[in-house]
């Protein structure tokens, strides 16, 4: 098998969470750094959980995280005009309820061979005989009851109108081996997994069965998955080798806790990655982020952009112990890939963000160069009508410190107006060798005139550089902004 194929495989029974992203990332990077293609498959057999808007907001969050699918579900307008979902790729159907005429033929093969068997042993006679393995401390596990049934028996169990689920013939004293691409050569004894149920009574099969059948005709030469699949690996290998297929290779990808080492929770990622986007994440955190939770560079580098991903990642770097979520550090990540883009692009990407916030009737440019002059202090993009509103609308409610200290400073910031009517042009430079000028002739620290008129022009102490923020508003705003400052805090203290 030299083509790398990869699979990400979710069922559609919820939310596309965190956990599944970093899965679904780990294959499309792997792929990725090796040429290879990357398949969506969706496994939607429990048909009483799986929903169509989980197959959207699965989608969605892959669009988002900027993965492209080679085969697999596509979303495509109809002739009405109306969203349709089908599939695309040699191997489709890519859903697995569409599929189950392939099980179908792999149970017959297995019947045929005797590797499968019909089992009618119902609900209450299996858990009885649980019940008693469990009080006799013995194995607990399907007794083979139905094992070897006779043609005559099961024609006459049929003729009674029992069902039969079909079961898989596990061989007696062996050992199922595999390598794990992340923690080495894993063996498991073959009389610790009874025989398993691979279909059910309906036709409906079971995860291990399609799943396998899937892999086999989809050509995957790699299956990685959650961790929480690795006791389903040596079933699925006895199946591959009962049915003469190769075997693929496998690597199990380590939990994701909270930070204080617990599942994870609704405040830490047990959410949708969706809501990450609408809470201000960019892609290109998530995506960096989500690579590092379970991998690692030598030199522990923590900034990357998805490029550089796709050329750095390898599985061989993923480590064994559980992956950490660290909500600060995706927020710091957030504001690091931020900051490295264009005032225009992160406008762009906040439009959802700045409409919401009535911000969208200014002008693109202005907004464009108010958050090129913020976007060193942007974590989240839900962020950015608070930092830059106040640039735009002058109805700004001054903060504490600055109502607590702005009377002594009237009479000085009143002189500095003055001086600023004569900036000309009214730019950063211009506006900073006045005040400078200014302080000089006054016989002031710079700090206290800069201090004073950034609290006259913004209301708050902290914010965008001084001068930028001063030649952005414009002289006449400016002028107005410290005109009403003064009429505010003129009348105590003041001249
Ligand atoms: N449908 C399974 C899941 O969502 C996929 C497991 C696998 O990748 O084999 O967990």
């Amino acid at each position: 098998m030299n083509d790398i194929r990869v699979r990400f495989a979710p069922s559609p029974t919820g939310y596309f969470h965190i956990g599944s992203a970093r899965t679904a990332l780990y294959n499309w990077l792997y792929a990725r750094g090796r040429g290879g293609k990357f398949i969506l498959r969706i496994e939607d057999t429990d048909e009483a959980r799986s929903t169509v808007p989980s197959v959207r907001s699965i989608i969605k969050g892959l669009k988002f995280m900027g993965i492209k699918w080679d085969e697999g579900p596509l979303i495509v307008k109809n002739e009405k005009g109306e969203d349709e979902i089908t599939s695309v790729g040699p191997c489709g159907p890519y859903f697995q309820a569409q599929r189950r005429n392939f099980y179908t033929q792999a149970v017959d093969t297995l019947l045929s061979a005797k590797r499968a068997y019909r089992c009618f042993c119902s609900h209450e006679e299996l858990a009885a005989e649980r019940k008693s393995q469990l009080e006799s401390k013995g194995r607990v596990g399907y007794s083979g009851k139905c094992r070897d049934l006779s043609h005559a028996q099961i024609s006459q169990l049929m003729a009674e109108g029992r069902e039969p689920v079909i079961r898989f013939r596990v061989e007696e004293g062996r050992t199922v081996s595999f390598h794990d691409g992340i923690r080495g050569d894993i063996s498991v004894r073959s009389d610790e997994i009874g025989d398993f149920v691979i279909m059910r009574s309906g036709g409906l099969p079971i995860y291990n069965f399609a799943c396998v059948v899937d892999d086999h005709m989809m050509k995957i030469s790699d299956v990685i998955r959650g961790e929480d699949h690795i006791s389903n690996t040596p079933k699925q290998i006895m199946l591959y080798e009962a049915l003469g297929w190769e075997v693929p290779r496998f690597t199990h990808l380590t939990m994701i806790l909270d930070i204080d080492g617990s599942r994870l929770s609704k405040r830490s990622g047990a959410r949708s990655l969706l809501e990450y986007a609408d809470e201000g994440f960019i892609r290109e955190a998530i995506v960096n982020y989500l690579a590092l939770l379970g991998w690692a560079t030598k030199d522990s580098r923590n900034i990357f952009s998805p490029d550089e991903l796709e050329r750095e990642f390898s599985l061989s770097r993923c480590g064994q112990s559980a992956a950490v979520f660290d909500n600060d550090k995706l927020l710091w990540l957030n504001a690091q890939h931020i900051k490295n883009l264009s005032g225009a692009d992160i406008r762009r990407r906040a439009s959802a963000v700045i409409k919401e916030a009535g911000m969208d009737k200014y002008p693109e440019e202005r907004l464009t160069a108010a958050i090129e002059m913020e976007k060193e202090k942007i974590k989240k993009l839900t962020e950015i009508p608070e930092k830059i509103g106040f640039l735009f609308d002058s109805d700004f409610e001054d903060d504490a410190d600055v109502k607590s200290r702005a009377a002594d400073t009237v009479r000085i910031v009143a002189k500095l107006a003055k001086a600023l009517e004569s900036a000309e042009p009214f730019s950063g430079e211009k506006i900073e060798e006045k005040v400078r000028a200014f302080a000089k002739a006054e016989d002031i620290k710079t700090k206290d005139i800069f201090h004073p008129l950034r609290w006259a022009l913004s209301g708050r102490s902290k914010g965008p550089s001084l001068f930028h923020m001063c030649a952005f508003l414009g002289k006449d705003e400016a002028l107005q902004r410290i005109g009403g400052y003064i009429g505010r805090y003129g009348g105590s203290g003041g001249e």
